[in-house]
């Protein structure tokens, strides 16, 4: 099949590498050309709202997916008036602004932090006080890897998370002091088939992901029962086609969910070497109509990203168990470059992974109940 992808980054360049191997080829639609996957496909550049470009991209595609969730829904519609559009537009909808976003997860019974919207200073007090602090408030649209939130401490702290974030519509959450942060990758076919990928444990920095493990450690079955169910019932609900990735608050067991993502997400890259199916993989198979393939780890699997420059690759590419992943992106602060994967390692070896990354050790966080 010939598979349009919205979007031209990483993202877009391994679900390429995952879908060459099964018969597939590629087209991407991007504002920008993008050196992730300019070796993969020809690029469409136009913007978002050239709904003539994006009727020419739809009509020489079977199928047309996307890598980032920004994508206007009314680009989706327009597609979709041509090809089919997994996963399906009203998952953009759904996801693109935190307040429906977790009105949604709320009407399907599904937990999540306690939230206000808010819209003037004088509500944003209210609602500090309501939620009690501290507190988060944040852009309800086009929030990212921890940009556009600032955390209120104390109600000292409100005048200037109004200045910094005022203009925008913005949501209050309640704090949620959480044990650790996990995250389900999930794929759902055209015939309704769910499957969950094991949990993975996702330590930050700075905003960004910093380290993903798959399995999580300590995982107890009705934790990851508990995971499916969220999955399965948001899968469900939205007649979903393709991977989503559901970010979670474990707090003592219990799973809140922070937010929606859907498409394959930086937790689940760990997938490609880790488990027998990729999320990149299945993400192809279910948008083509293929049966998924199978979501069993082949090991325990740690991945770390490599953002705003690259460490020696020579020396990491000298430890045995790692597998490296690079996008083809020219250094840049903040900038994802890459991944590396470690298999089945030894605390020893990520220490000198930690090492090779720029010296700081990150403590594993593991459960405490
Ligand atoms: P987000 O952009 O919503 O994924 O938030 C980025 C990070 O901020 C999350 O991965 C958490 O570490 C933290 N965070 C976001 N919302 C909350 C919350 N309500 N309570 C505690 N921490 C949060």
């Amino acid at each position: 099949m010939k598979i349009g992808i919205l979007g031209s980054g990483q993202l877009g360049r391994m679900l390429a590498l995952a879908g060459y191997p099964l018969g597939h080829t590629f087209t991407f639609f991007d504002t920008a050309p993008n050196s992730a996957t300019s070796n993969l496909g020809a690029t469409t550049l136009a913007t978002f709202d050239d709904h003539t470009a994006l009727g020419a991209f739809a009509a020489a595609c079977d199928v047309v997916t996307y890598e980032f969730e920004n994508v206007p829904y009314q680009a989706a519609l327009t597609i979709n008036s041509h090809v089919p559009v997994y996963p399906p537009a009203r998952a953009l909808k759904v996801s693109q602004d935190r307040v429906i976003e977790k009105e949604f997860l709320q009407g399907l019974g599904i937990a999540t932090p306690a939230f206000l919207a808010v819209s003037s200073e004088a509500e944003l007090h209210s609602a500090c006080l309501t939620l009690g602090t501290p507190c988060i408030v944040k852009t309800r649209r086009l929030g990212y890897d921890g940009k556009g939130q600032v955390r209120i401490n104390s109600q000292g702290d409100i005048a200037g998370a109004w200045r910094e974030l005022s203009g925008a519509p913005l949501i209050v959450e309640g704090f949620i002091p959480f044990t650790r942060e996990l995250s389900v990758i999930a794929v759902r076919s055209i015939d309704g088939t769910v499957l969950t990928y094991p949990l993975a444990q996702n330590v930050h920095r700075s905003g960004i992901l910093h380290r993903s493990e798959i399995p999580a450690p300590e995982v107890t079955q009705e934790l990851q029962a508990a995971a499916y169910q969220i999955a399965s019932t948001v899968l469900q609900e939205l007649q979903y086609v393709g991977v989503i990735a559901i970010e979670l608050f474990d707090v003592d067991g219990e799973l809140l969910v922070n937010e929606l993502a859907p498409r394959v997400h930086n937790s689940g890259h760990a997938t490609i070497d880790g488990v027998v199916t990729s999320q990149f993989e299945n993400h192809i198979r279910a948008i083509t109509g293929t049966a998924l393939g199978s979501v069993e780890p082949r090991s325990r699997s740690v991945m770390y990203n490599l953002v705003g420059t690259l460490p020696d690759l020579s020396r990491l590419t000298a430890l045995p168990n790692a597998k490296l992943h690079l996008y083809g992106k020219e250094p840049r602060a903040g900038r994802k470059l890459g991944h590396v994967t470690l298999l089945n390692p030894s605390q020893r070896d990520e220490q000198t992974l930690e090492q090779l990354l720029g010296g700081v050790s990150v403590a594993v966080v593991t459960p405490t109940s």
